[in-house]
This record gives C-alpha cells, structure tokens and sequence, in this order.
C-alpha cells in the first residue's frame, strides 16, 4: 500500500515463479494464482505455454531482460535439474542451472531490493545422523546435492531478504508417470502387477500442494510486513522406504502383496543419503501447516497412479 497525493493505493506484491512447468512450479503457481490477491508470472522452459512466459534462465541476458521488464517484489526459484542421476552424468549442465542461474537471480535480486525464495533439498545432508535441523552441518553424497547447496550458498552470500525451504522427495499433480520417484514406483509396480522395489533408503514422501500452502503462507506474511528470512525445513510426516510405499499402494492396484518384495542393494549412479529426515520444528513455530500423510494421499487420489491414463 502506497500513499500517492492524498489516495491510498493499493498495490499487489508481485512474484515471479520459476520453473512453473515443473512438479513443485506448478503447484505453486497454481496456489500463488487462484488462491491470493498476488500477481504472479509464472516461467518455464520447454514445456512453457501461455500465460508461461517461455524463458530460457541459462541464457543471462534474457534473464536480466525478463526481470527488469517484469519487475517483481519475490523471486520464488523451483527451477534446477533435480535428478541426481543426470546431475551426475552432465555435471557442467546441472552446475549452470542448480548453481549459476541461482546466483545471478540473487545479485539480480539484491540490487533491486527483491526478496528470494529459493527451493533446496534434504540432499544437502549425509543421511548419516538424522533428524537435521536448519543450522545441521550439510554434506551431500552426491553432485545434486552439492549443485543445491552451492546455491544456497550463493543465496544466502549475496541477498540480505532471502529464504531457503529444504523439502525432501516430492509427489502430486505429476503430468506423466514418471515425473517424481514415487509416481515411478506407482507406475512400475502397475504396470509390472508386482516387483522389487528399494527397502534401504528412509524417505519422507511429501505433497507438493503442502508446501505451496507453505510459500503462500510464507509470502503473506512477509507482505504483511513480518521477517521470513533464513533456513526452514519443511516435511512429510511418514518415514517409509520405496518398498512399503508399494505395499501400501498395492491394495488400491489389486495388486496381492506377496507379488511385492524389497531390495537390499541400493541403487541409481549417484549416491544417496540413507536417511536424511529433515526437522520441521522452526517452520511449524510460524506457519500452521499440517503435512497430508501418504496413507491420505493414496485414498484421496492425490498420486497419479489413481489416473485411469496410468492403469493400461
Ligand atoms: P522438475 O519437475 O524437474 O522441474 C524443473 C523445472 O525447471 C521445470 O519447470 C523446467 O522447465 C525448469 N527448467 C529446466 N531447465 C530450465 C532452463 N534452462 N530455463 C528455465 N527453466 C528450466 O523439478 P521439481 O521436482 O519441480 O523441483 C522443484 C525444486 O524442488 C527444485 O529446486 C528441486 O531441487 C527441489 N526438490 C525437488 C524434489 C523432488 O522430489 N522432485 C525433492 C527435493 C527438492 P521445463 O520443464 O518447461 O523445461
């Protein structure tokens, strides 16, 4: 709200979404767009259609172009390669986006007073001694992981008005059946009625329209004038290796748990912390969000394996 000779304006906080074609983007474009008083651009790349703004973030100058064009009070960054197997096999590729693109999205944000939201993961830490906290020593196991923390790094070094949200594994509104790891796991042991699936690694399956609800919240309250600036971790409540996610999923696939069993031997090129549960104490002192347990998201269809297109 702006005083201007004697009116009282009313101006909406405008936020820019990157990656807004993506998994986690676009849900939370969606719940900045529908559900707030906000503007919101939303950016994407090759899957971008209008009203996307198509943008390629590797390429700097249009990038900077895009941004003083558009101008906006909050840079929410859920662009990066987040798949750590290609992370690892094109490095250079993941370096520029996971790290160069955030770091000039900071200085861009910090010489315009803009505030950043930047999306990073529980793969900054080892996985060796959980629960991590916000100020836990990262180290991650493998080149995503690095790639993320560096740009944290690069955002906590160079904007003062910043905040990094670590989530872990995401699920929800996936587009196709492999979009996140656990739709894979759903459409594996559909289309296979049955399998092996990794009973190792500990993960904390989270729902993608949470942690929208999270950034809006997160938005509201800086616009009303409140500090949000810092490390907050955000997660599911359900701690469940790949393996029981499929027996949990199997009764809703007909599919008999005996045709289900686990795999000992951990896989994928890159490495992968063995459990890296993130503590959501400091978050839960300022937003009131509740996580949707795995068990709700299976009944209530928010998995993509309750698609008819996925049941071939
Ligand atoms: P995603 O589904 O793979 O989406 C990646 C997004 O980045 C897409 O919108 C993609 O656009 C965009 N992008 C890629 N290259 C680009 C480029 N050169 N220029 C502009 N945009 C480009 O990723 P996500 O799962 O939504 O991940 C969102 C954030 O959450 C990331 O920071 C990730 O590290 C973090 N995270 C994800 C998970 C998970 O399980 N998915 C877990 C923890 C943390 P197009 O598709 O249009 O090309």
């Amino acid at each position: 709200m702006t005083e201007n000779q004697g009116y009282r304006i009313l101006v909406c906080m405008k936020i820019v979404v990157t990656g807004a074609t993506g998994l986690l983007g676009r849900a939370v474009y969606r719940q900045l767009k529908e559900k707030s008083s906000f503007m919101v651009v939303g950016a994407g790349f090759s899957r971008s259609k209008a009203p996307l703004v198509t943008l390629n973030l590797r390429n700097n100058d249009d990038l900077r172009s895009f941004l003083l064009e558009e101008q906006p009070d909050c840079i929410v960054h859920c662009a990066a390669e987040r798949r750590p197997d290609v992370s690892e096999a094109e490095p250079e590729a993941s370096e520029q986006l996971n790290v160069e693109v955030t770091a000039h999205l900071a200085e861009h944000a910090q010489k315009n007073g803009i505030c950043m939201i930047y999306i990073s993961t529980d793969y900054v830490f080892d996985g060796t001694n959980p629960p991590y906290y916000p100020d836990s020593l990262p180290n991650p196991l493998n080149f995503y992981g690095r790639t993320k923390l560096a740009g944290e790094r690069a955002v906590q070094d160079t904007v003062s008005d910043f905040t990094i949200l670590r989530v872990p594994i995401l699920y929800g509104g996936e587009q196709y059946p492999l979009e996140s790891s656990i739709s894979t796991v759903a459409a594996s042991l559909n289309k296979n009625r049955g399998g092996r699936f990794d009973d190792t690694a500990i993960r904390y399956p989270t729902y993608t329209g949470d942690v929208a609800r999270i950034l809006e919240e997160i938005i509201l309250m800086r616009e009303a004038g409140n500090s949000f600036t810092g490390i907050y971790h955000f997660s599911g409540k359900d701690a469940l290796t790949k393996y029981q996610m499929a027996l949990m999923m199997a009764p809703y696939l007909h599919i008999d748990e005996v045709c289900i069993s686990p795999d000992r031997t951990a896989g994928g090129s890159a490495k992968r912390p063995e459990n890296s549960h993130l503590d959501t104490e400091k978050l839960k002192k300022r937003v009131n969000i509740s996580p949707t347990s795995f068990s709700e998201a299976i009944k209530t269809g928010k998995l993509l394996w309750r698609n008819p297109s996925l049941k071939k």
